[in-house]
C-alpha cells in the first residue's frame, strides 16, 4: 500500500494508521456499474479498499453519460464493467480490482460475492436488489442498498440478524420496471456518496446511521429525514 496516498484521510480521527490498515484488508463487491456505481467505485478507490470487485452485464450508452463518470464516448458499446476496470486502473493500480461483465443472477449472485467482506448494491432493478438480497441474507454479509428517482435519493443498510432484510419491504414478486427512471448527475453522486460513506462506516466499524433505517433525500429542499423500517414477521427471506 502506496500510504502516502492517504494523508490526508489518515489525519481523521476516525480513521488514523488503524482505520486505514483496515481499510487495505477490506474487500467490498458493488452490483452495477453505472450511475451509482461511478461515484461509488471511485470513492472506494480513493479510500484504498484493498480488494474491489463489481459486476455490470450493460454496455455503455449515449445517454448513460449524464451521470456515468466512470465512461466516456469511446466507451459506447463496451461492457460497463471492463469500461470502469479501464478508469479505476488507471487511477488506484495498487487496488485490486476484479470486473465481471455479467449481470447479478440468483445462478451466479453466491459465488460473486462470497470472498467479499461486503456488498454494495448500484442499481435500478428491485428484481436485482433481491439476488443480491437473498444472497446476503444466506451467507450473513452486510449489504448497503441506494437508489434515486429524479432529485430523490434512498441509501438503507441490512445487517445480518439485527436489522431488516430488503425483502422485509420489498416483495418477492417485484418485477422489473420497463420505465427509464429520471436521473441527475448531483443527485446520482450525492446518494453514492452517502452509500460509500456506509461502506466507511461498516468496514471501519463506526456508528452507521442507515442499519435498519432509511436514509430519504430530496433534492429540492436538500434535507434528509429517516425512517425505521420494522422486520417483517412474514418475511420469506429472513424470518
Ligand atoms: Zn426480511
Amino acid at each position: 500500500m502506496n500510504s502516502g496516498r492517504y494523508t490526508r484521510q489518515i489525519l481523521l480521527p476516525e480513521i488514523g494508521d488503524i482505520g486505514q490498515a483496515k481499510l487495505a484488508a477490506a474487500s467490498v463487491f458493488v452490483v452495477g456499474c453505472g450511475g451509482l456505481g461511478s461515484t461509488l467505485l471511485y470513492d472506494l478507490c480513493g479510500m484504498g479498499v484493498g480488494r474491489i470487485g463489481f459486476c455490470d452485464g450493460d454496455i455503455v450508452s449515449l445517454n448513460n453519460l449524464n451521470r456515468q463518470f466512470l465512461h466516456t464516448p469511446a466507451d459506447i458499446g463496451k461492457n460497463k464493467a471492463q469500461s470502469a476496470y479501464e478508469k479505476l486502473q488507471a487511477f488506484a493500480p495498487e487496488l485490486m480490482l476484479e470486473p465481471h461483465d455479467t449481470l447479478l443472477t440468483d445462478d451466479n449472485a453466491i459465488t460473486l460475492v462470497s470472498s467479499y467482506d461486503l456488498v454494495l448494491l448500484a442499481v435500478d432493478s428491485i428484481p436485482v436488489r433481491l439476488i443480491a438480497n437473498r444472497a446476503c441474507v444466506s451467507m450473513h454479509k452486510p449489504l448497503v442498498d441506494a437508489g434515486i428517482h429524479g432529485l430523490n435519493g434512498s441509501v438503507y443498510t441490512y445487517r445480518p440478524d439485527q436489522t431488516s432484510c430488503l425483502s422485509c419491504f420489498y416483495p418477492e414478486t417485484s418485477k422489473a420496471s420497463a420505465i427509464e427512471i429520471p436521473s441527475f448527475a448531483p443527485i446520482v453522486s450525492a446518494i453514492a456518496s452517502l452509500e460509500a460513506q456506509c461502506a466507511a462506516n461498516i468496514l471501519l466499524g463506526l456508528p452507521n446511521p442507515t442499519d435498519g433505517r432509511m436514509l430519504l433525500f430530496d433534492g429540492s429542499t436538500m434535507t434528509t429525514e429517516f425512517v425505521s423500517i420494522a422486520k417483517s414477521p412474514n418475511c420469506p427471506v429472513c424470518s
